[in-house]
């Protein structure tokens, strides 16, 4: 492909997108095809002879749409959201055209600078403690991640390596793989799936520890676990704290853990994954009292902040805990300039990086802090209105308050109403919404998700649930 045809197949597959995202509303949010429906329509070899890019252009529409969830429909209102937005994806042209990989400063000097400036301007958004900022003048700063996986990963290896290192400093001793395999790390039992994840990564016992009735991990829960754990001849060395669960957006009790933490010398990793987006307005900080305890913070702007995956935002108090941790030294990786910028190749699992700050910084000048907020607060606004017209149906139990873009919703009666409702509303594909439980309770979650749901979209989804609601309830009682 020469330079000609590429500023043609760009500027087409640019039209494409455009098209695709302002008329998304027509199309139907989940697919309806079968496993190994793509190995029908696609050669079993590769093109011998070079294609047209019209051709491979149309093969999107012809092979690629009916295998496509559309997570960015106004009718998707599953998991949590995949963050889009125009400057994001203008964010994302520029850093795969540049294609330039900052491992070091050297690398690409701009690549990481640009991510240390963004990453304060993001922590100032939020408010966040001023021990987590580069220009603090301490050894905090943010990093860019793939994913909060990642980031609850990378904080965990940190932690482990540091509590060993502390402890073989005071018992020279004691053998670096008998410590690790007495450490032991805390959650709750309504953590990411990627907390315990990480646990089976970084090979240490993860505990997920009971949470209260209104899914909180508590205190005396943590501190409890931690006594018990040490009677036993462990050594309790980390917790994640989450604000924003997936099932329920439930908020640990984090001015209550984070003491805990810091008086027994356990690393404190706060995971905001959905939630940290919405502490960009200021009336939502109040979920993170407590934050100043915390090690280590993530929040992923890729799913609410209006920018495309990857682009998960972590910050930590003391960058040197992950330096000591992952440096491991080769002579192509030493530059003249080492120590007066971040590398950022030891703040992360892989050795390259891309240019990921381009599309953030796209995103805070293109919307500004005040657009960025007004758009949260709309999607805050779309969720309540769901949620009021659940509670005006005195068939419908709304069963945690709702919070931020999320309503957790049921039939009153037996599990099996709700868990019908739901297979009905898959079966229909109208809309997109998941199951999960509470309290033992099958419930169904509703997400405001698209950056483009309007209150139509909100009226749409409650009719379908109503109208579905009318069929199960009426065979219920046959
Ligand atoms: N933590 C929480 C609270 C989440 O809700 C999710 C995903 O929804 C994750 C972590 C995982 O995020 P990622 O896919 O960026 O690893």
């Amino acid at each position: 492909m020469d330079v000609s045809e590429f500023r043609q197949f760009a500027r087409a597959a640019v039209d494409y997108v455009a098209d695709y995202l302002e008329n998304i509303r027509d199309r139907p949010v989940l697919p309806s095809v079968e496993p190994g429906y793509l190995q029908e329509l696609i050669p079993r070899e590769a093109p011998q002879k070079p294609e047209k890019w019209q051709d491979i252009l149309a093969d999107i529409e012809r092979v690629i749409m009916p295998g496509i969830t559309h997570w960015q429909s106004p009718h998707f209102h599953a998991y949590f959201p995949a963050a889009n937005s125009y400057p994001a994806i203008v964010g994302e042209i520029l850093n795969t055209g540049i294609a330039c990989l900052g491992f070091n400063w050297a690398a690409s000097p701009a690549c990481t600078e640009l991510e240390v400036i963004v990453m304060d301007w993001l922590a100032k958004m939020l408010g966040l403690p001023k021990e987590f900022l580069a220009c603090s003048g301490g050894s905090g700063g943010g990093v860019i991640q793939g994913s909060a996986s990642e980031s609850t990963l990378v904080a965990l290896l940190a932690a482990r390596e540091c509590r060993v290192r502390k402890l073989r400093e005071e018992h020279s001793d004691w053998d670096a793989g008998v410590i690790k395999a007495k450490l032991v790390a805390y959650s709750s039992d309504q953590s990411n799936s990627s907390v315990e994840k990480a646990g089976v990564l970084g090979s240490v016992t993860l505990r997920l520890l009971p949470s209260d009735d209104k899914c909180r991990l508590r205190g005396a829960t943590l501190q409890e676990a931690i006594r018990s754990d040490r009677e036993k001849g462990l050594i309790p060395f980390y917790v994640v704290a989450t604000l924003g669960t997936t099932g329920t957006c439930a908020f640990d009790c984090l001015d209550e853990l984070g003491p805990i933490c810091n008086m027994e010398g356990l690393w404190m990793h706060v995971d905001a994954a959905y939630a940290g987006s919405a502490f960009i307005c200021p009336e939502n900080r109040h979920f993170m009292n407590g934050l100043q305890f915390a090690d280590s913070f993530c929040f992923n702007p890729h799913k609410w902040l209006l920018v495309n995956f990857e682009c998960s935002a972590m910050w930590v108090k003391n960058s040197s805990h992950l330096v000591e941790a992952f440096d491991v030294d080769r002579i192509y990786l030493r530059h003249k300039n080492q120590g007066l910028a971040p590398d950022y190749r030891h703040w992360q699992i892989p050795l390259a990086r891309r240019f990921r700050s381009l599309k953030l910084w796209m995103v805070l000048r293109s919307y500004g802090v005040q657009g960025l907020q007004d758009y949260i607060r709309h999607q805050i606004t779309l969720a309540r209105e769901f949620e009021d017209l659940v509670r005006g149906d005195h068939r419908f139990r709304v069963v945690t308050e709702g919070v931020l873009g999320l309503v957790c919703f049921r039939l009153k009666g037996p599990d099996q109403l709700t868990k019908r409702l739901h297979e009905r509303l898959m079966a229909r594909k109208k809309i997109y919404v998941i199951a999960a439980t509470f309290q033992d309770k099958y419930i169904i979650r509703f997400v405001v998700c698209s950056r483009v749901t309007e209150s139509r979209d909100i009226a749409f989804a409650w009719e379908e649930i109503r109208t579905e609601a009318n069929h199960v309830l009426s065979d219920s009682i046959d």
